[in-house]
């Protein structure tokens, strides 16, 4: 049994380190570029907001559930398999999520109760306790913080390369510079051979399941010819594929003077991250006080979805943002700035996770616009256990 994995993101890492367990089958990943984690996965943040989110039922919290427990199991079995590989800049430290005003605290007073109900902790911190943890903070618009012990951050590129590393020594096939340029597949025939575009030319893959995982460049593979503008994904659009709206993000690491937590329990390693407003603060682990922040959200208007150049303006008034509500940031040094793009679904609710309408060998595992490192690994086991019915 063949199965070939478009893209080598965090996703179709993941689902090749998942699928890698199967006996039997024979599995390739399809990159287009010379390394794996080099398309959206290489900007994103890593932040896994799972408890702290908002989603208490049906498919967005059971993934999210799944992924917060598979996350656990992953690390464990990475360090089994080689303990340097474990190392994937994990911070167990949580979420603090900063609370407007405004911001509905008897909304999070219930998500409190149902966390509860759940098995989960989340902690209400008034804005003295939490000021007294962040006293570095402009806490103007603020009444308080949520504390998620239970949530993470990763670092993207580090679990990706050791999800490709155990997947290679298990026998997955990883063919970078190589892209997916076509295949034939109808509603009467299933795919059984895709072309593909490397260094050397084209050739030809033999498959017998074909698992989409290609970020915004499925858009490119399923093309549609009356894909809707930004502003149109309400209507209801008939797409014979799923597409995928650009959605930009910008990033900086920064040098700060001093660190953002104050508390005793530093010494114990105590660095959380810090939310608010739509911003990330995240402690990196070096000896300096840096942290990464972001992101921006920025939809497609005044920037080429095929050659993004991110906008100066957006970026300059996230760092007004931020620098209004962390000051010590007029004093950061910024060591790096960088971006990506997310693939936000058209039409339909993030991630997609189906099979194709007309193809019936082949699955969609992708578009996982703000939340794919942290969906990825229940996203990888939902794929395996779609696989197992049919094989
Ligand atoms: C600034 C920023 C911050 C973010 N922060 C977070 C965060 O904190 N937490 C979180 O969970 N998510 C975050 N995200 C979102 C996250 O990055 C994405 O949801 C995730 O990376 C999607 O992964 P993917 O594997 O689907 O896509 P990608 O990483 O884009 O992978 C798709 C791969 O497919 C390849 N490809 C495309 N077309 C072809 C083809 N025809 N043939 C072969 N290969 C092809 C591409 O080269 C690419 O490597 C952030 C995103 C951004 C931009």
């Amino acid at each position: 049994m063949k199965i070939t994995v478009i893209g080598c993101g965090v996703v179709g890492a993941c689902i090749a380190y998942e699928l890698s367990t199967l006996k039997n089958v024979e599995i390739t990943v399809i990159e287009g570029r010379s390394q794996p984690g080099m398309g959206c996965s290489s900007a994103a943040l890593g932040v896994c907001m799972g408890v702290i989110s908002h989603k208490i039922q049906g498919r967005s919290w059971q993934l999210r559930a799944e992924s917060l427990r598979r996350y656990d199991t992953l690390l464990e079995e990475f360090r089994e398999f080689s303990p340097p590989l474990a190392n994937v800049g994990l911070n167990r430290c949580g979420i603090v999520q900063l609370c407007e005003v405004d911001g509905n605290w008897e909304r999070w007073q219930v998500l409190q109760e149902k966390r509860q109900h759940q098995g989960y902790q989340l902690d209400l911190w008034s804005l003295t306790e939490v000021h007294s943890k962040f006293p570095d903070l402009n806490y103007g618009s603020f009444q308080g913080a949520v504390y998620s012990p239970r949530d993470r951050q990763i670092n993207p590129l580090r679990l990706i390369q050791s999800l490709v590393t155990i997947s290679q020594h298990r026998g997955v096939h990883f063919r970078f510079n190589t892209s997916l340029a076509t295949f034939n597949g109808d509603e009467k025939q299933p795919i059984r051979t895709i072309q593909l575009q490397g260094l050397h030319g084209k050739e030809s893959l033999d498959t017998d399941y074909l698992i989409l995982t290609a970020g915004i460049g499925n858009n490119a593979i399923t093309p549609c010819p009356t894909l809707p503008a930004h502003g149109l994904s309400t209507t209801n659009h008939h797409q014979v594929h799923p597409q995928f709206e650009p959605v930009l993000g910008q990033a900086w690491q920064v040098l700060l003077p001093a660190k953002l937590w104050s508390g005793s329990m530093d010494n114990q390693g105590f660095h959380p991250v810090l939310t608010g407003q739509g911003l990330h603060f995240i402690p990196i682990a070096t000896p300096s006080p840096t942290y990464w922040v972001g992101a921006t959200v920025e939809f497609p208007s005044g920037w080429d979805p095929l050659d993004p150049t991110p906008s100066q303006a957006v970026a300059k008034e996230l760092w007004q943002q931020a620098v209004e509500l962390c000051p010590p940031l007029t004093q950061a040094t910024i060591e790096r700035h960088w971006w990506g793009i997310r693939p936000r679904p058209i039409n339909q609710s993030a991630p997609v996770l189906q099979w194709s309408n007309t193809i019936e060998n082949m699955l969609w595992a992708t578009g996982h616009y703000r939340n794919g490192v942290f969906l990825a690994p229940g996203t990888a086991l939902w794929v395996k256990e779609q696989l197992l019915q049919r094989l």
